[in-house]
C-alpha cells in the first residue's frame, strides 16, 4: 500500500500533517444532514435529495474549456496506457462497506483543512478513504512497483488545497508540480497530483496545465518558468 502522507515526506512538505491522521480519527458531531434522516420519512426523502452529487456530465462549461478538457484527457491517455482511475471501490474498515465515489465525498467534514477522513454512511465510522490508479505504461510506479496499481489517500478539497499550498511554498513554487518528475514517485507528491486530476476530472476543469511538463508543445498560456 501507498504509504505517501505517512512517509518522511510529509513532514518536509507539512510538518503537521501527521498529527492530523490522529486528530481526523476523533469522534465527530453529528451532521445537520443526519439529524434530518433520522426525524421523519418525509424528512429521509429530503436527505436523500441533499445528498445526491451533481454528476460530472451535468456541468455546464463553455466550448473553450471543453476543448481543453478533452485535450487534457486525451494528453492523460497518451502519458497513462490504459489509465483506470478508480474512486470507488474503498470499503469501510469497520462494516466493510463498499463506498461509492459519492459517498466517500460527502463522508468529507466540510472545511475541515486537518480531517483525512472520510465518514462510512453505513456504521458511521471514520476512515482514510483511497482511490487507485493503474496504468500499462512501463514508466508507470504503483504501490508496489512497477505494474502495480498506486493507492492514493482520497483527500477532500479542504485538505487538497491545504497540501498544494504547503508544497508549494516549500518548493520552487508551482513550476515544480508541473514537471513529470514531481508525480512520479509513490510519496505524497503522486498523491496530491493525482487528487488533483480526480477533483478536476469530477468537476470539469481543464487539467492540461498540470501536464505540460511532460511535452515540448506550449499547450497553456502563459508558459511556466521551468
Ligand atoms: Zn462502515
Amino acid at each position: 500500500m501507498n504509504t505517501s502522507l505517512h512517509s518522511t515526506d510529509v513532514s518536509s512538505i507539512n510538518g503537521s500533517s501527521r498529527d492530523s491522521w490522529s486528530a481526523g480519527s476523533s469522534p465527530g458531531s453529528m451532521s445537520v444532514n443526519s439529524s434530518i434522516a433520522a426525524s421523519s420519512a418525509m424528512s429521509r426523502s429530503m436527505f436523500k435529495k441533499t445528498k445526491r452529487l451533481k454528476k460530472t456530465g451535468e456541468l455546464r462549461t463553455t466550448e473553450q474549456i471543453k476543448t481543453h478538457i478533452m485535450m487534457g484527457d486525451t494528453l492523460l491517455d497518451v502519458l497513462y496506457e490504459d489509465l483506470k482511475l478508480d474512486t470507488s471501490g474503498d470499503a469501510c474498515t469497520k462494516c466493510s462497506l463498499v463506498l461509492s465515489e459519492d459517498q466517500v465525498m460527502l463522508g468529507w467534514r466540510s472545511c475541515s483543512f486537518n480531517d483525512y477522513t472520510t465518514e462510512c454512511p453505513q456504521c458511521k465510522h471514520r476512515f482514510v478513504a483511497r482511490f487507485s490508479v493503474t496504468s500499462s505504461s512501463p514508466t508507470f510506479t504503483g504501490s508496489q512497483g512497477i505494474g502495480t496499481p498506486l493507492y492514493c489517500e482520497f483527500l477532500s478539497p479542504w485538505v487538497l488545497r491545504k497540501e498544494i499550498h504547503a508544497a508549494m511554498n516549500n518548493e520552487e513554487g508551482y513550476g515544480s508540480i508541473l514537471k513529470p518528475d514531481w508525480r512520479s514517485g509513490t510519496d505524497i507528491r503522486s498523491t496530491l497530483w493525482w487528487n488533483l486530476i480526480v477533483s478536476f476530472r469530477k468537476h470539469r476543469l481543464a487539467i492540461t496545465f498540470l501536464l505540460q511538463g511532460s511535452f515540448r508543445n506550449q499547450l497553456i498560456m502563459p508558459m511556466p518558468d521551468t
